[in-house]
């Protein structure tokens, strides 16, 4: 009897133990279950992103525009803090768009756990999308990502990434706008003759 209690207490302490682990997870996607950082992609709402001329905005309205965090890292080629961007762990279906003008950047499938602490992705929407430029900011060269359509920095590209591109397109969160796969993107239906047959 002696030693059948502390083989007892033993299965007891695992079995809590194992409850708490199943747990943690549900905890932790509640926490990173914001689409984006707080006030990015604000200055979007209500504007027909595509006609913009986005080029032609000067810092000062990019200043105005966009969240300190956003504006730090996207108009003055800064770094956010690893681990930090609430669309790290995002691992729903649709596409990342830059935040800065909403242009769908990278699609959702193509995301992958870098380890890093920072979004990663194999592959852009198209290789329009984003710009590389070289950088030797930190005493190396390296390849810097920007958008295509507004010049955001976003982060950088390594060739260390997965199958199929080996590229690792290294992004800073704030630098991204969730958008939905359910979100309408085709353009409205002209008007025409009902047949009654829907689509
Ligand atoms: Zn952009």
């Amino acid at each position: 009897m002696k030693r059948k209690l502390p083989i007892f207490l033993t299965a007891v302490l695992v079995l809590v133990g194992l409850l708490a682990v199943q747990l943690n997870p549900g905890a932790h996607a509640a926490v990173a279950a914001a689409d984006h950082d707080p006030g990015v992609g604000e200055h979007l709402e209500g504007l027909d992103v595509d006609t913009v001329d986005w080029k032609a905005k000067n810092d000062s309205y990019w200043e105005a525009a966009l969240t300190p965090a956003q504006y730090q890292v996207c108009r003055r080629a800064g770094t956010e803090r690893p681990w930090t961007g609430a669309t790290l762990n995002n691992k729903k279906a649709g596409v990342f768009a830059c935040s800065s003008c909403g242009q769908p950047l990278f699609p959702a499938e193509t995301k992958f756990e870098s380890g890093t602490g920072w979004p990663s992705f194999y592959a852009p929407v198209s290789q329009s999308s984003v710009s590389i430029k070289a950088d030797l900011a930190m005493g190396m060269l390296r390849e810097e990502v920007v958008c295509s359509r507004c010049d955001a920095h976003l982060g950088h590209v390594f060739n260390d990434g997965p199958a199929p591109t080996g590229k690792r397109y290294c992004i800073n969160s704030v630098c991204l706008l969730r958008q939905d796969a359910t979100e309408p993107k085709a353009p409205k239906a002209p008007p025409s003759q009902d047949n009654g047959n829907g689509h």
